[in-house]
């Protein structure tokens, strides 16, 4: 028998308690010293001379994954875990594209400032809708899923509501009709959000809209205002206020080093709103600003806050090109949700562990930090359909011809199978070593590691940022009666 190599221990200050969380089955106990000790010996092949009681502690912490067989077996269920996660059946997810065109110029897209703004992004015709209808119906018959998710994303997915009504009609007749349990998600910046698109989707099973503030009204209407310059964040918080009754709404918000402090003001806003019980999360990830943040040729990002802070960038937001092939940078970048792209990957380390606790504080939940992978990346039946009809493999993707895994239409879907099977095959863990976090990290985020690294296929390791969060979950645990 051997100790797990998933699991992490925290000592708690002042009790002489350990918090042991396991990535791999994702048990978490608080034990006194002792059960550490027994945890060690057992790792020192000294199992045959332990007494009754620590053996029946041994069967306990055998059943909970902290002790395994052996190191061959707990890598074969490392295995067995990614094949499972990629080999999911129950659940299909598909996050659409209706437009790559934007309502907003938001101070850090490129889509926002750039000359190339001018020119006509790329935009689904309902003639290109059916075509995805006919894939998502063959997606349906193929796979048998139980549950089926349509994410509407873009640019400003409700720039196209045509696309979006056609097809959620007509996948929810097709759900129906094979005894699908479908839902619709929406990842909005919020400004065309009304009442009568949220009454048009609801028979449709919408379940959800995520909705960008990055900050406080000022703030937020610096950095996201309309092409013309005026602010949306009032227009956008009525929105709230009339369709929050109806909907779950969640919030996502990008900082970066100067708009992080104004996120308080806006937790205490959102806190004395009415539809305050309304939103079922707040997350956040950071943005930043530099010469070097180019997809091209990408340097050094990490960047020191004013307070010796790091912020981590996810995506180039200043390079000449258009920053993820003008997928909306609100969503994509962020990982591991349950049916959205993603809320994972965007770790700024101190700054995202202080934005949790002033979340937190204010009575709304939030990502715990530590389970932020992997993400959708790993699951070969989550898909990104692009205005055109491309599929990628996640969102971060969209628009890079080097990364499309296929088409919609049959005819033009073979020329990607190569790329179709690098994903396949991806699993940018492999090179963690023995990392304990692989389970609930996966590697981290491959847009992140292709847009600062050059190379999908690396790790974009956020670890120091992981480890805090398990503090602050460890610090919680401790504070729960047993
Ligand atoms: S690779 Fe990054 S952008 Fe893509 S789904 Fe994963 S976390 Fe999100
Ligand atoms: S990316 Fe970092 S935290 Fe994630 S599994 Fe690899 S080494 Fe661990």
């Amino acid at each position: 028998m051997r100790a797990s190599r998933f699991t992490v221990s925290v000592p708690l200050p002042d009790t002489g308690e350990h918090f042991l969380f396991n990535s791999l089955t994702d048990a978490q106990i608080v034990v006194s010293d002792d059960v550490v000790q027994l945890i060690g010996r057992v790792d020192r092949d000294e199992a045959a001379h332990l007494d009754p009681a620590a053996r029946e502690a041994v069967s306990e912490l055998t059943a909970l994954g902290f002790i395994v067989d052996s190191r061959d077996a707990e890598d074969r269920a490392l295995e067995t875990f990614f094949t499972d996660l990629r080999d999911d059946a129950s659940h299909l997810r598909v996050t659409l594209l209706t437009t790559l065109q934007c309502n907003f110029a938001c101070d850090y897209c490129i889509q926002g400032d750039h000359e190339a703004h001018a020119t006509p992004a790329a935009r689904m015709s309902l003639e290109q809708a059916a075509q995805v209808g006919d894939w998502m119906e063959q997606r349906l018959d193929a796979l048998g899923p139980p549950r089926f998710t349509l994410t509407f994303f873009g640019g400003e997915p409700l720039l196209n509501l045509p696309v979006v009504y056609a097809l959620a009609e007509r996948m929810w007749d097709a759900c129906r009709s094979r005894g699908v349990a479908m839902n619709i998600s929406i990842i909005t910046n919020g400004l065309l959000l009304t009442e009568a698109v949220v009454d048009r989707l609801l028979p449709y099973g919408l379940t959800g809209v995520k909705i960008t503030l990055d900050g406080d009204r000022a703030t937020h209407d610096r950095l996201r205002p309309l092409r013309g310059g005026q602010g949306t964040f009032d227009r956008i918080l009525a929105n709230m206020r009339v369709v929050a009754p109806k909907v779950r709404l969640s919030i996502g918000g990008n900082f970066d080093v100067e708009s992080a402090a104004s996120y308080p003001e806006l937790l205490a806003l959102l806190r004395n709103e009415p539809f305050a019980d309304r939103i079922a999360k707040i997350a956040f990830k950071p943005i930043i600003r530099g010469p070097n943040t180019g997809r091209a040729g990408a340097g050094t990002v990490v960047r020191s806050t004013a307070d010796g802070g790091r912020v981590i960038p996810l995506m180039a937001v200043d390079s000449r090109q258009v920053a993820l092939g003008g997928t909306c940078m609100t969503a994509a970048g962020s990982g591991a949700g349950s049916g959205t792209p993603c809320d994972t990957c965007g770790l700024a380390d101190e700054r995202m562990s202080w934005l949790r606790a002033e979340t937190r504080a204010s009575g709304f939940a939030t990502l715990d930090g530590l389970h932020m992978g992997p993400c959708e990346l790993h699951r070969r039946h989550s898909y990104t359909v692009g205005p055109e009809g491309s599929l990628y493999p996640c969102p971060g993707f969209t628009g890079e011809p080097g990364q499309r895994i296929g088409h919609v239409v049959p005819a033009l879907d073979p020329a990607h199978h190569a790329v179709r099977d690098r994903f396949e095959a991806h699993a940018p863990w492999r090179a963690c070593g023995d990392c304990a976090l692989v389970p609930v990290c996966g590697g981290g985020c491959s847009v992140a590691a292709h847009n600062e690294q050059g190379d999908l296929n690396a790790p974009s390791c956020h670890r120091p940022g992981m480890l805090v969060a398990l503090g602050e979950i460890a610090s919680a645990a401790a504070s729960v009666p047993a």
